[in-house]
């Protein structure tokens, strides 16, 4: 048996980001740019107000002040949107809204609420030094500077900033396609009545969703049978993708055919077995370009590893650099024993009081009982035949984003 690290590292080791391909702006969040992107024009474009007002030459407020009004002519009017090709010789000002682009000659802008519209133009109650309450031109992002990277996570801001310079589309990292197959007879869909000995198939839907909530694109491919022949044929559709994930028939049982069916169908072990509980068995190995996980079938077995293992390369297949979910260390608030020979990954309830973290377990720890995956903010590792006792320290890996009340 080899340490979740080790095992971390060995399945990342064949984890490659694959190529890169061309997608529409609006299918890019949570992508990472496979290019850099350099500023094809100055952002903003022109020189434009910040404010409604009155765009002016700043020297023609010297002598302006509260009860003491400049008196200007006015010679145009600039919405946004439009722009203005007469020149401000002195003693003028033109109407200007935010957004709008300077007209030549002006250099200043005094807020509309500073003036007063009069018979002959407007009345400017404040002195403006050049420049004030005008954006230059690419004063954000001149052009020709570099404003993203190759690795660069895209997010809501990034995608804007793509949208401002004029590309409707980015090369990212393509998605992994993830096939999802569950094994066991005992295996009904979620839609079917119970018979005797049956349960329900619920590892196809947290296997989905936890490849959705990474960013790659999953097809659940259905249950297959504990016969070598099923197991093979359908495990064979599955190594036409990026990544194969099954659940269950890995472990020593006598109907458990799927390190048999991988060996058969030329992939290539990297691991078995991982010191850790639950999850201890892991069949991962590698065909051509697909990688594939043979994850345990006990439900919470089957969502820890993908945590700790199939969502890291998920990850690193989209071009990720950072593959980790961050951890922390956390004060524990229950007695935990772990006598099992590996390390105990519990799931907890987590919370900060001010820097401090804290993790309580979430109730019974059954590799079968999903229940305590269910509210579980994270995971911690309990090391290797230690008992821990309340108020000791223990390391605490976050599932969700910490949220807080309004
Ligand atoms: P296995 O790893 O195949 O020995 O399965 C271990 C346990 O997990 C057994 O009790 C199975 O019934 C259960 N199990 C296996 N696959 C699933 C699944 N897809 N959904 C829910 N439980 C499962
Ligand atoms: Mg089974």
């Amino acid at each position: 048996m080899i340490s979740i690290e080790e095992a971390r590292a060995l399945v990342l080791a064949e984890a490659q980001p694959l190529e890169p391909e061309e997608r529409p702006l609006s299918e890019l969040l949570g992508s990472v740019l496979a290019e850099d992107i350099r500023a094809p024009h100055d952002v903003p474009p022109f020189d434009n107000s910040a404010m409604d007002g009155f765009a002016v030459r700043a020297e023609d407020t010297m002598a302006a002040g509260p009860g003491r009004p400049v008196e200007v002519r006015l010679v145009d009017t600039i919405p946004a949107g439009s722009h203005s090709d007469i020149r401000l010789e002195p003693g003028t000002a033109a109407k200007i809204m935010t957004g709008a682009p300077m007209p030549p000659g002006a250099d200043a802008v005094v807020q509309v609420e500073h003036t007063e519209e009069s018979a002959a133009g407007v009345r400017l109650f404040e002195h403006v030094q050049p420049g004030l309450h005008v954006r230059l031109a690419g004063e954000d992002v001149a052009r020709g500077a570099p404003v993203l990277f190759a690795g660069d996570l895209l997010g809501p801001a990034e995608l804007g900033v793509l949208a401002s310079l004029g590309f409707p589309r980015a090369r990212v990292y393509r998605r992994p396609r993830v096939a999802i197959i569950s094994t066991g007879s005992e295996l009904v869909e979620v839609d079917q009545p119970l018979g005797p000995g049956q349960i329900r198939n619920s590892n196809s839907y947290t296997l989905e969703a936890l490849c959705r909530q990474a960013g790659a694109l999953p097809e659940r491919l259905g249950i297959a049978e504990d016969d070598y022949d099923t197991t093979r044929r359908m495990l064979e559709r599955g190594l036409g993708y990026d990544v194969l994930v099954t659940s269950g028939g890995v472990s020593v049982g006598e109907f458990d055919f799927v390190k048999e069916v991988q060996d058969s169908l030329g992939v290539q072990r990297r691991l078995w077995q991982v010191a850790m509980k639950p999850g201890k068995p892991l069949a991962f190995g590698v065909r051509e370009s697909c990688l594939v996980f043979g994850v345990p079938g006990n439900p919470v077995a089957a969502m820890v590893s993908f945590e700790l293992f199939v969502r890291p390369a998920l990850l690193r297949l989209m071009g990720h650099r950072r593959v980790l979910r961050a951890t922390h260390r956390a004060i524990l608030e229950d007695d935990i024993a772990n006598g099992h020979g590996r390390v105990y990954v519990v799931r907890v309830r987590a919370w900060r009081e001010g820097l401090r973290w804290h993790a309580s377990s979430t109730g019974p720890q059954g590799s079968g009982m999903l229940k305590s995956m269910v509210k579980a903010d994270g995971l911690i590792f309990v090391p290797t035949d230690r008992a821990l006792s309340a108020g000791d320290e223990v390391d605490l890996l976050l599932l969700r984003e910490e949220m807080a009340d309004a």
